[in-house]
Formats: structure tokens, C-alpha cells, sequence
């Protein structure tokens, strides 16, 4: 056996045998020239001497040859090579050298270290830092690499490739209502299925958080239509989280390479404004890059940034206008809406249509709604002791109510300001209703408890506006502008308008008509039996103070 390693037995070691025996590394000495072994410790004969690992010696005498030959010293010293031998499925590290001995001459002495596990460990290392830990899609990192080969293909051959960036609409909601593990289970499905893309050629990145990028390469060899198509179809379906379906839309932005771009930094900023503008147009869309973005998207971002120094600062430049909602019959102050403004020392006034839904992206709607809260509980209190208002309508937001401290937020507060939950009416939206009608409806259920009445604001803007008036507990129907506008001139809208009215009083619910600009308008809305106004008619939004001493000081 040991002859067919070619252990020579006129060689002794002498008296550093049982030395060498003893330690655990291979050890072995091979003649200089033919590196045929002439001595090897007791644990390189184990490992070695079988048939099937003997022949592993053949592919180790060849890496040893080449070694010498490439380690250019004339002693043919190396130290820590890194063989591979594919007989044992085994790293080794090899050290070298030539030494000369006195009875004997020159001999190679080699150490050799069985290095498999950290190899291994080192390829799980590199797996990490390239891949995303929660997905298992290739990241940040990998994407860098993979970038310059696929830019290049697409630059050599004259062709475009595409880049989508896609990014989960309201993400942090799954987190907020059934927890990060959740969330979690929804981004690994997404991951698994973008990377079935790979079929069609299209490579997927998990970039962290809810957002996720795809190349696809070569658009004439790689069928972008079809690729997008699958996307926003599966997007169109819910995931099953567990024992919970569950539905969200994606918006995407999308940069043509090198069209838009060749270097990956430039084309991020393109795919990142595209995704931006899908959002700012009301998400669940995709949006191709243009060069007129540029500067609608810095506006987005200076507001971003004000908005989170505001909130430091104890909402710094955000104040509440109030516009009150009159009786149609008797126009005596019924109500007044807390709709929320913000004054900024550089940016000037920012309507809350552009800063409401910047709020909701970034999560600070949490902020602001509890401001909104308490200014506009305070107030309510006040101004029912004083006996100008019986109630006080405030606008909630879909992110906050579906917060699980919601509900104790608004307890706190009521206990806080003293008010009477009675005068207080929350106005939600249909998205609010629809998002998941059994939560909500619980929610809404809470709230009613509490003695808040609960307004559907818009009513009319949506598509299952006359489901929620069935399902849900409410008080209030909030007929949007775009039927009042015309109401006086226009027949349709004012059969709808009438619908509306007859249908809200046989649940014994009251009208509210939003926008009322005309005495026209008024005049037509009142003898339809509509129960509140709401408009410039009879006043805009006001500041406390102005309401206080010019309003309310004349009207009662
Ligand atoms: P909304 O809840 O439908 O509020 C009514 C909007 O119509 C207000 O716009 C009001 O100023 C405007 N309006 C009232 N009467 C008339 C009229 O006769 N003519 C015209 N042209 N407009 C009239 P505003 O204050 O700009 O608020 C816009 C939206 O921003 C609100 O629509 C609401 O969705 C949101 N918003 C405002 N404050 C808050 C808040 O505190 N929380 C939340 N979640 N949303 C808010
Ligand atoms: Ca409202
Ligand atoms: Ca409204």
C-alpha cells in the first residue's frame, strides 16, 4: 500500500518520528525532483493510503510540480497554497520547502492542512454579504457586480436593457397589523417569486425593507412586456401570510440602460424619481423614467426633510384651521372640520394635499394625526362650553387607525382635554373602510362605543361607496365636491345627489355637502333634503383666533 504512494523505505526520519506522528497536520517529504514520497506521518498514511484517496496523491504531486515551478525561488519553497482535490472533495493549504540533509541530501518537506471547513465557512460568508438574508434574492452588493457585465453586453451589442425598481405600497401597514413576522413571510413570497423572472431572463435584487430591483438585460432578447405583465398581474392576486391573504399593489419605476444611463449610481436615481412619481400619481402603477422629473422630485425631498425636522420640534410651522358646516336648514353652526397647515420659513405654505400623503409614505401621519387629535380636542371642548359649535369632525388616516394603540391614543387624549366624546365626528375615507373591512369595522366599533360618530368622507370619489353606508356603523355621509359643483345646472348629478340623500336617511344617516361655493347650489341641496353645508359659501377654513372674534362673535 504504501509503495503505491511511492513511500521509499531507505529514508528515515530518525528520531522525529513519533514527533511528527503526533501532530495534526500531514506532514510528508518528497524526493526533489519526481516528488515521489519518501516519509509521511502516521495521519497522512490514514488519510491516504486507501485505494480510492491514493489516487488523490496523483492530482497533489502535479499541484506540488506546478508550485515549484511557479514560485520562481530555487529552493521551491511556497507556503500556504490552496489545492482542491476533487477525489476527496477536500481543501488543503500547503507549505514547502527544500531542505538538505546530511545523509541523505535534498528532500522537499511539506505541511499540509485540511482547510475544508473554513473554505466553507468563508463561501457562507461570501453568501451572506451577497444575498439578502430575508428573501434570499441576490442584493446590493451582488447587483454592483453583476451591473458591469450586463451594461456592457447591452453597450457592446448596441442594444437597451430595462431596470425596474419596484416598491410595496404601504409596506409598514402588514407590519403595524399583524406583526414584523409577517411582513417578513410577504417579502420572501415576493422574493420567490421575482426570482421566477429568471425564466424569462430577468434578473431580481432585494435591495432591504419592502423595495426590490430587476434587471433585465437585452431588450430584444429578453421579452419586457411579457416580464412586466407577469409582475403586475401577480401583484393583481393576493399572498397567502400564513393563515392570512393578503393583498397589497407595488408601484414601479423603470430606467432604460445605457439609454438613461450607464453608470448603476445615475440609473438608481432615475429608477428611485420613476417610483416616486408612481407614488405622488397614487401608487399601484409603473412609471417609465423621464428627463422633466428632476425637479418635481427635489421639491419632494425638501419637504421630506422639513417635515422631519418639524416633527422633532414639536411640530414646529403645522397649526389647525378650522371651516365650519352649517344646518341647512336653519344655518346655524353645526360643526367645524380640523383640517391641518403648515407654515414653512423657506417653503412657504404647504397644502396638506401635497403634505398628507408625504406624511402617510414616511410614517409621520402618526405624528401629525395625534397633533390633529389633541389641538383639535382642546378646541372642541372649548368652544362646546362656550356654546358656538356641538361638534367637531377630524380627519383620520388610514395608517393611523390601523396603529393597534389607536384606539388608546384617543382615550388618553379624550381623558387629556376633558372633551366630550359625543362632540367629537371622525371623518375616514372609503380606502379606510374597504382595507379590511372586518378590523376596521371592529375599530369603528370601538370608537362608536366610546361615543364618537363616524362621518365617510368623499363619498362618491371611490367604488364601494354604497357598501360601506350597509356595513359600517356610521352617522355622517360627506358628499364629495364633484357632485356639488354642478348640482344646480346638471340633472344627473342632481339625481345622484338625491339618491344619495334618500338612500343615507332611510339608514338613518345624515348628509353633509362638501364645497358648497353658490347660493344656487345651497338653494338645491336644501330642498333636496340635504342636512349639512359645508363650503366658502358660508365660510373657508379659518385660524382659531379669526373664528373666535370674527366668526363665531357674529354668527351667535
Ligand atoms: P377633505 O377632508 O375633503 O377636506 C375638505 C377640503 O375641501 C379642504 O381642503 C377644504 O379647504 C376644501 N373646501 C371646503 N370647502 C370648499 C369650497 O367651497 N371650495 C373649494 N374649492 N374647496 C373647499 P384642504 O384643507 O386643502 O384639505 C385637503 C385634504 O387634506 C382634506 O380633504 C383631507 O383629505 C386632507 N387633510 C386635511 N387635514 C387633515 C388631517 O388633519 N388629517 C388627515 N388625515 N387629512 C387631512
Ligand atoms: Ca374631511
Ligand atoms: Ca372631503
Amino acid at each position: 500500500m504504501l509503495k503505491e504512494l511511492g513511500v521509499m523505505s531507505d529514508f528515515s526520519i530518525g528520531d522525529f518520528g513519533p514527533l511528527l506522528d503526533s501532530i495534526p497536520s500531514y506532514v510528508f517529504v518528497t524526493k526533489p525532483d519526481s516528488f515521489d514520497i519518501i516519509y509521511s506521518n502516521s495521519i497522512f498514511k490514514e488519510h491516504f493510503s486507501d485505494n480510492l484517496k491514493g489516487s488523490c496523491y496523483g492530482r497533489i504531486k502535479s499541484f506540488l510540480a506546478n508550485q515549484s515551478q511557479q514560485s520562481g525561488s530555487s529552493d521551491g519553497t511556497f507556503s500556504g497554497a490552496d489545492f482542491y482535490c476533487g477525489v476527496c472533495d477536500k481543501w488543503f493549504q500547503i507549505y514547502g520547502k527544500t531542505i538538505s540533509l546530511p545523509d541523505y541530501g535534498e528532500v522537499r518537506l511539506y505541511t499540509m492542512e485540511d482547510i475544508t471547513d473554513k473554505i466553507e465557512y468563508e463561501k457562507e460568508m461570501e453568501r451572506h454579504t451577497l444575498f439578502d438574508s430575508v428573501t434570499g434574492l441576490p442584493n446590493r452588493k451582488q447587483l454592483d457586480i453583476d451591473f458591469q457585465d450586463v451594461v456592457r453586453y447591452a453597450e457592446n451589442d448596441n442594444q437597451d436593457g430595462m431596470m425596474l425598481f419596484l416598491d410595496i405600497d404601504n409596506f409598514k401597514i402588514v407590519n403595524d397589523r399583524f406583526g414584523y413576522q409577517y411582513g417578513d413571510i410577504l417579502l420572501k413570497q415576493i422574493g420567490s417569486f421575482l426570482s421566477t423572472l429568471n425564466k424569462f431572463g430577468a434578473q431580481s435584487y432585494a435591495f432591504g425593507g419592502d423595495e426590490f430591483l430587476i434587471l433585465i438585460p437585452h431588450l430584444s432578447v429578453n421579452n419586457s412586456g411579457k416580464i412586466i405583465e407577469t409582475i403586475i398581474s401577480r401583484f393583481d392576486d393576493s399572498w397567502k401570510l400564513d393563515d392570512v391573504m393578503y393583498t397589497t399593489s407595488a408601484s414601479i419605476g423603470s430606467a432604460m440602460f445605457p439609454r438613461d444611463g450607464s453608470s448603476l449610481g445615475s440609473l438608481l436615481q432615475k429608477v428611485d424619481m420613476s417610483v416616486y412619481k408612481a407614488k405622488s400619481e397614487g401608487k399601484s402603477r409603473l412609471i417609465e423614467y423621464r428627463d422633466t422629473f428632476g425637479s418635481k422630485i427635489s421639491r419632494h425631498m425638501d419637504v421630506v426633510k422639513a417635515m422631519r425636522e418639524s416633527v422633532l420640534n414639536d411640530l414646529e410651522g403645522f397649526y389647525v384651521a378650522y371651516q365650519p358646516i352649517v344646518s341647512a336648514k336653519t344655518k346655524q353652526v353645526e360643526s367645524v372640520e380640523a383640517l391641518m397647515r403648515w407654515k414653512h420659513p423657506e417653503l412657504g405654505n404647504i397644502g396638506p394635499n401635497e403634505f398628507i400623503p408625504i406624511a402617510e409614505d414616511t410614517g409621520l401621519i402618526l405624528a401629525l394625526g395625534e397633533f390633529v387629535l389633541r389641538e383639535g380636542m382642546t378646541k372642541c371642548k372649548q368652544w362646546v362650553d362656550k356654546g358656538y359649535i356641538r361638534h367637531l369632525n377630524i380627519n383620520l388616516s388610514v395608517n393611523q387607525m390601523v396603529c393597534d394603540n389607536f384606539i388608546d391614543t384617543v382615550k388618553r387624549i379624550i381623558d387629556e382635554t376633558g372633551v366630550d366624546p359625543n362632540s367629537i365626528v371622525f371623518e375616514i375615507t372609503e380606502s379606510i373602510a374597504i382595507k379590511d373591512i372586518n378590523a376596521m369595522n371592529e375599530k369603528i366599533a370601538q370608537l362608536c362605543d366610546i361615543g364618537i360618530r363616524i362621518a365617510l368622507d368623499d363619498f362618491g370619489t371611490g367604488y364601494s361607496s354604497l357598501n360601506c353606508i350597509k356595513d359600517l356603523p356610521l352617522g355622517i355621509v360627506k358628499l364629495d365636491k364633484k357632485f356639488i359643483d354642478n348640482v344646480s345646472n346638471n340633472n344627473l348629478d342632481k339625481t345622484v345627489v338625491m339618491s344619495v340623500v334618500d338612500l343615507s336617511h332611510k339608514f338613518d344617516l345624515s348628509v353633509c355637502a362638501e364645497g358648497v361655493e353658490y347660493n344656487e347650489q345651497y338653494g338645491v341641496l336644501k330642498d333636496m333634503g340635504v342636512d349639512l353645508i359645508q363650503g366658502y359659501l358660508f365660510s373657508k377654513p379659518q385660524d382659531t383666533e379669526t373664528l373666535e372674534n370674527e366668526f363665531f362673535a357674529i354668527t351667535n
